[in-house]
């Protein structure tokens, strides 16, 4: 198995594909515009307090005041309430730990941290801790030993501590503490609304958290990140800087395996299956659904088996779109119905295969009798279709526009609507040249018929700015 990153660098977005023996597995976009803010540590004022909700609005110098809900505090018991903790003016250290996604302003917290690549210091804590990931015991036992708590806080081992040698987590026990001593200092004098730490740029950030030794190639169209990549490999990761390569940028680095191509397939709605069935993926705000169906063909054979293995095929691609478009929340499959209860039960294993692969958490419910599953994926960014699309302008998000013999019965029931109403010379009829050329060819009978009804000239004009649904009827000017 090749596993690769391509990383397109430009001054205003940096896109991050992860590519498996040459198919795009997941993509990771940050536009410098709507640039995360994840990890970033703020000094704050707390805006408003919100004992209703148990939470407080903090300003932190974003346009929309940040949410800290009373969960989200550093010392806190159960029945701690939040009046009690904060009050309105007071200067605060927070986190984002969320992005705002929709309408939602970011949220943060002050159980603060500071990451790096094999570790994560708690400052405060006064423990080791584990990354849920790292479930053997005797790898727990082995990392316990190798560290130990300081008085200024404590570490939690993340994935990768599991193959990491001692000079490597002893290095990063001493570096960790000394940034987190800089935040400290800098916070002193620091101004409300001040960055105090800020997140790592993108491409370090996916070599601290992402790559593993099973990377087998790093490729990058911009020559000072693969500078800056370098140097951050060369003190934490050195056995990954020769996989780090420069790519010249004459030749667009998405071309490589068509990534581009592969990239543009992850918004279409419908995504084939190499037997000939197909998915219809369809994503609301509330959730997303997907639709196996198979194709016209069932096949001779047994009816059963085709069906079968139609939703087997459909796991692996519904595993890799998920990951790929970053779908978040609730999704639900309405995989083709089966009565083979050992088929059934199969599939539901394969699923939770195919998605235990996944970086994000997901949760999979039972098969429903309708032959229903629910999947929940926790949310972490914005959907691809989020950040690459707006809601259609055409079709006001039905999917659908209204067709031609629809506009053209609209038009003309318009126009005589108006002929009543107006004492116009004459109509121009303005739609798109779709509607116009429908107008004048096929309905170009009634069109007579109607100038002679209203006694007064009918002209077509195409509007190229228009959209099919799109048309105005307005007065002939006295010249015409
Ligand atoms: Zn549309």
């Amino acid at each position: 198995m090749i596993e690769e990153i391509l990383l397109n660098i430009t001054p205003h977005e940096v896109r991050a594909a992860f590519v498996t023996d040459s198919v795009l597995q997941e993509i990771y976009i940050e536009r410098r515009l709507h640039q995360g803010l994840v990890g970033n540590i703020y000094k704050g004022k707390v805006h408003r307090v919100l004992p209703g909700i148990q939470a407080a609005f903090i300003d932190i110098g974003l346009d929309r005041a940040a949410f800290l809900h009373v969960s989200d505090l550093q010392t806190k018991t159960p029945d701690t309430n939040i009046r009690d903790m904060l009050q309105q003016g007071q200067d605060i250290l927070v986190q984002v730990y969320k992005d705002s996604l929709g309408s939602k302003g970011v949220r943060v917290t002050t159980q603060l941290t500071i990451p790096g690549r094999y570790l994560v210091f708690v400052p405060g804590m006064q423990q080791l801790a584990f990354s849920q990931r790292i479930t053997d015991e005797s790898v727990r036992a082995r990392l316990s030993q190798m560290l130990t708590v300081t008085p200024a806080g404590g570490y939690v081992f993340r994935t990768a501590a599991a193959v990491a040698t001692q000079s490597e987590l002893t290095a990063e026990s001493e570096h960790l503490p000394a940034a987190w001593t800089d935040v400290l200092a800098r916070s002193k004098s620091a101004k409300v609304g001040e960055l105090i730490y800020a997140e790592m740029p993108i491409e370090l950030r996916l070599l601290r958290d992402r790559v593993t030794d099973s990377i087998t190639r790093i490729r990058v169209d911009q020559s000072a990140a693969v500078v800056q990549m370098h140097a951050f490999t060369k003190r934490h990761m050195p056995n990954l800087t020769d996989r780090i390569e420069y790519h010249p940028s004459t030749q667009p680095i998405f071309d490589i395996y068509s990534v581009e191509a592969q990239l543009q397939k992850a918004l279409h709605r419908k995504v084939y299956l190499k037997s000939g069935g197909y998915l219809i993926f369809d994503q609301t705000e509330a959730m997303t659904t997907i639709d196996v169906n198979t194709g016209s063909f069932l096949g001779h054979g047994n009816q059963e088996d085709t069906i079968f293995k139609t939703n087997v095929e459909a796991i692996s691609v519904i595993a890799r779109q998920v990951r790929l478009r970053n779908l978040g929340g609730i999704i639900i499959i309405d995989f083709i119905d089966m009565s083979d209860l050992q088929h059934k039960d199969q599939l539901l294993q394969l699923l939770t295969e195919a998605l235990s692969k996944d970086n994000v958490r997901t949760e999979v419910s039972e098969l429903s009798s309708l032959g229903l599953v629910q999947l929940t994926r926790k949310r972490t960014r914005e959907s691809l279709e989020r950040v690459l699309c707006v809601p259609c302008p055409v079709c006001h998000q039905r999917g659908t526009v209204k067709s031609l013999e629809t506009m053209g019965y609209e038009i003309l029931r318009e126009l005589q609507h108006t002929a009543r109403n107006f004492a116009w010379p004459g109509f121009s009829i303005l739609a798109a040249a779709v509607v116009v050329e429908y107008l004048c060819t096929d309905q170009a009978h009634r069109l007579k018929e109607l100038e002679l009804e209203v006694g007064r000239p009918i002209k077509l004009q195409v509007e190229s700015t228009y959209t099919q649904e799109h048309y105005d009827i307005l007065p002939m000017s006295e010249k015409e």
